[in-house]
């Protein structure tokens, strides 16, 4: 049954079917909604439950059972936009006819507010761990082959581990591996890995705990969270991203994406704000970029540059973002994101306000 009340109030209410072959049991989910594409819809097959969450706007819609019989590890998810359709083929470890799915668990076939549903984790093994600078590295998970996951652009997972004894629980912005183009791994495993650039800070409570894991470990991975919407991508001519620090994390994702999937899209500008030039992330990287797409410039500002840095200097400031925030038209549709520590993320914000930038032209990353 699907709560009524809930219903009223949010999306129209997916309902769900299933049938199967001598070898197959397929779940269709019918979300009777169009956005709907990979990233709207998280599986697992852990601990006897097999669970999807599948995102609409602000909601999910929750299959949460017991199987009534096993199954192969992995599994497939396809998604048939048009007509919003979601089929989840599942390969039975014996060729036995079912008589039922299984039994419901929480929450099942229900629509709950997203905000609602808790986090939901699934343990991911530690791959590799490279250095990025002196104290940012870039760490790649694997998904359990029983888990389907996509982390939309411009949003967050947790990553849980447990300290002597407590679990503790941090935010972290998966990247995509686009700027390197010497990548090595392995891309047998489609979508299988997800990457973090992780700043480990010596005295902090999570990151010298993640840091000192070994290859094959494992980090308990979250559902993805977080309000960015692709939509604000909609039309959109002129892209800047201000970013500090790891603050560029989010950013990474965003310009891969523009720079491929918007086609109007005449400019995309990364103001990059460090203390030092050894701190900068990616920095040969991000130029070699603006070198060969002509479409994108970076600039980096240093708060404590050395007496030899020849760049832009300095917190942020209203002289910094004046110069830097020319649209390529008078009238050109613009959206600016802007991510880092709290207080470079409110004083960015109120002087884009002072710049006469509306709310709806302003992102800000926060937790
Ligand atoms: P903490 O224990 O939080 O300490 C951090 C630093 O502050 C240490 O130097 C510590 O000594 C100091 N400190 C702690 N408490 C105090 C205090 N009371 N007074 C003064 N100093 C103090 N980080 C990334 O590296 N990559 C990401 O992709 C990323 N994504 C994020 C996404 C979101 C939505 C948010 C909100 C944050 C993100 N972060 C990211 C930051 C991350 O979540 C952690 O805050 C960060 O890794 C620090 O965690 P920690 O437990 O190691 O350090
Ligand atoms: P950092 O200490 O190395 O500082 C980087 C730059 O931030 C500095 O050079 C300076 O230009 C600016 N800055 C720092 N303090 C400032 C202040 N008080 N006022 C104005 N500007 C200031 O940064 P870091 O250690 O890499 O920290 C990055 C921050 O970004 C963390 O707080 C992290 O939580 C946050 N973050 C948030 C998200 C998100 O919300 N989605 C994602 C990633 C990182």
């Amino acid at each position: 049954q699907v709560s009524d009340t809930l219903a009223k109030e949010g999306p129209s209410s997916p309902s769900y079917d299933w049938f199967q072959t001598d070898s197959l049991v397929t779940i269709v989910i019918y979300t009777k909604q169009k956005d709907i594409n990979l990233d709207s819809v998280i599986v697992d097959h852990q601990d006897d439950s097999f669970r999807a969450e599948t995102i609409i706007k602000d909601y999910s819609y929750i299959i949460h059972m017991g199987l009534s019989h096993e199954i192969q590890e992995d599994f497939s998810v396809r998604v048939v936009e048009n007509v919003g359709k979601i089929e989840i083929v599942l390969k039975k470890k014996e060729n036995t006819s079912w008589k039922r799915l299984g039994h419901p668990l929480e929450n099942h076939n229900l629509l709950i507010p997203k905000k609602d549903t808790g986090l939901y984790y699934r343990k991911c093994q530690l791959i590799s761990k490279e250095g990025v600078t002196h104290d940012t590295k870039l760490f790649c998970l694997m998904l359990p082959p029983s888990t389907h996951l996509q982390v939309p652009v411009g949003q967050h997972v947790y990553l849980k581990l447990t300290i002597t004894g407590t679990e503790i629980v941090k935010p972290y912005t998966p990247v995509s591996d686009f700027l390197l183009s010497e990548f090595k791994e392995p891309v047998l495993l489609n979508n299988k890995y997800i990457y973090f650039l992780i700043k480990i800070y010596p005295a902090g409570l999570f990151t010298p705990e993640l840091d000192h894991l070994h290859i094959g470990d494992f980090v308990s991975v979250s559902n993805p969270e977080g309000n960015f919407k692709i939509s604000q991508f909609r039309e959109l001519e002129d892209l800047f991203l201000l970013a500090a620090g790891t603050g560029f994390t989010p950013m990474v994702k965003i310009l891969n994406y523009a720079l491929t999937n918007i086609p109007g899209l005449r400019k995309v500008k990364l103001m990059f704000f460090n203390k030092t030039e050894d701190d900068i992330i990616w920095r040969s990287q991000l130029e070699k970029l603006a070198f060969k797409d002509k479409r994108f410039d970076v600039e980096f500002v240093l708060s404590a540059p050395t007496s030899e840095w020849n760049g832009k200097r300095g917190y942020i400031s209203p002289a910094l973002l004046s110069q830097f925030l020319k649209r390529s038209l008078d009238n050109s549709r613009v959206l600016i994101c802007i991510c880092g520590p709290t207080p470079f993320t409110e004083q960015g914000i109120r002087l884009l306000h002072d710049l006469n930038f509306s709310k709806d032209e302003i992102h800000s990353f926060t937790a």
